[in-house]
């Protein structure tokens, strides 16, 4: 493919708020963006995956004087703890654009401020109302629980702030937000999220808070343009991480290359910000909208809630340090439904490794490596009709790229696996075993194809693994050559 015609994918997990350190929710999301960014790349594509921190929100500044440490010390402890999760997870960002950086992400905050500004759509009131602090949001009380509690945050009770704010023209766009999300000129995936923010927007819309005052937010985060007793509320700056990573209001250039971003991958609970607010400030200013919104749901351990004071939170890093990245990566991907809640728990990560892992794929790659060494060398990669017919290798492979494109990531693993079980049948039935060398090599020169066939799906889901199974049956040229290597994935007792 020649470079111009090459298609460019801009991809973006969620900025998390850095007032903590990762969970395994943080790293599902990781893992999901990096099977898409890699899945894209595979296709030929150039693409770019941003991540960052949120490190102006009001929850960062609260915990870190709750530490006793300096609100930028905090923040770039816990935002190092994001970027290093994602590099033991073998996950690459690209870009890991952070809140506090004003030599980029300030600037370019001011700029979007100074753009919606202009359009009208930014003015100045008083204002009371109850606001969460866990979302860094305030709702009108038909909106909470009838406890009077936040629906993300249950347990802990609204603050009722009262104070003069500049507010955004939210409630101009509303017919326009409709009409982008009905027709999937911003497509949101899955559908029931979808139909959930038109829910939404079917109310009425109101007009939303963009600033705090230098007080109430302790003289942290992004000064207001033109009035210095202001700073920039938390969603209206942190929103623009995606673009101000990418050059917005600094380089005209890579901005114009890569804006707007292809997919928003997210959590369900910050939907409406990201299918709502964002769009809006970008309609005001005048800027393209993202293409697609990607919503992933929560997990849950042992089907309660994680937190704190349950005491059940999971720490990614253990789980890595205990198992390997491939393994994680595994769980997360395969038995979490992509846009659905999911459950971790101990027991059946276990279940999954040695049952999928260790007997499935591990064994499968182990068999044939030691068949292959016993057929010897000068070992040709044939496709034997049969054998493509039995395993229904290229079905399997249309209904694996539909999934990933669905964001069904779990179904399309559960495509590699049904294809390592059809082989696995396929080497019981041809018993390879009980022939000589010549039969032997025939077997072999297909059953190789059936391996790199499944190195190739699992790319994007388990690079290092396709990348160990291709080392012990490696094909170049068409030539195939066989080495017995460890186990992949040794057995767990
Ligand atoms: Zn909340």
């Amino acid at each position: 493919m020649n470079e111009e015609n090459r298609k460019k994918f801009y991809i973006t997990t969620a900025i998390p708020y850095v007032n903590d350190r990762p969970h395994v929710g943080h790293a599902l999301e990781f893992v999901q963006a990096d099977v898409l960014a890699r899945a894209q790349r595979a296709q030929g594509d150039e693409v770019l995956v941003l991540s960052g921190a949120d490190e102006n929100a009001l929850k960062n500044v609260q915990a870190a004087e709750k530490a006793g440490v300096p609100v930028k010390d905090f923040i770039e402890t816990n935002a190092k703890l994001f970027a290093e999760l994602a590099a033991r997870l073998n996950v690459h960002f690209d870009m890991f654009q952070r809140g506090s950086d004003t030599l980029h992400h300030y600037p370019a905050s001011q700029e979007l401020w100074r753009r919606c500004a202009a359009a009208g759509d930014i003015y100045k009131k008083s204002y009371e109302g109850l606001y969460c602090l866990g979302c860094e949001a305030f709702y009108a009380s038909e909106e909470l629980t009838p406890d009077g509690e936040c629906r993300e945050h249950p347990g802990k009770k609204l603050e009722t702030v009262a104070e003069e704010n500049y507010f955004f023209r939210l409630s101009r766009y509303r017919d326009q937000l409709v009409d982008l999300i009905s027709s999937d000129t911003i497509h949101i995936i899955p559908v029931s999220r979808k139909n959930e923010v038109l829910g939404f927007l079917r109310q009425s819309l109101e007009d939303i808070s963009i600033s705090r005052s230098n007080e109430r937010a302790r003289n942290w985060g992004v000064p207001v343009p033109g009035d210095d007793t202001h700073r920039m509320y938390v969603w209206f700056d942190a929103l623009n991480i995606y673009q101000s990573g990418i050059g917005f209001g600094w380089d005209e250039a890579m901005y114009q290359k890569w804006w707007p971003a292809d997919m928003h991958l997210i959590g369900k609970g910050i939907l409406r910000f990201h299918a709502v607010y964002w769009p809006a400030f970008l309609l005001s200013a005048q800027l393209l909208l993202p293409k697609s919104i990607v919503v992933h749901g929560y997990l849950t351990v042992d089907g309660q809630k994680m937190s704190k004071t349950i005491g059940n939170v999971i720490d990614p890093f253990v789980l890595i340090e205990k198992y390997g990245a491939d393994p994680v990566r595994y769980y997360l991907l395969r038995e979490i439904p992509s846009g659905e809640d999911g459950d971790f728990s101990y027991e059946k990560f276990e279940a999954r490794y040695n049952g999928d892992l260790a007997n499935g794929l591990g064994n499968l790659v182990a068999r044939v490596a030691a068949l292959g060494v016993r057929a010897g060398q000068f070992l040709k990669l044939e496709y034997d009709p049969q054998f493509l017919l039995a395993s229904d290798m290229a079905g399997i492979r249309l209904r694996y790229e539909k999934n990933i494109k669905n964001f069904c990531l779990n179904e399309a693993l559960g495509n590699i696996w049904e294809l390592i079980g059809r082989i696995d049948k396929w080497v019981n039935d041809q018993k390879p075993w009980t022939h000589d060398v010549p039969v032997l090599k025939a077997f072999m020169e297909t059953a190789a194809h059936g391996v790199q066939e499944i190195s190739f799906m699992l790319d994007p889901f388990l690079p290092d693994t396709a990348k160990k199974i291709r080392e012990q049956i490696s094909i170049r040229d068409n030539a195939i050559t066989i080495k017995k290597s460890a186990n992949l994935f040794p057995r767990l007792k």
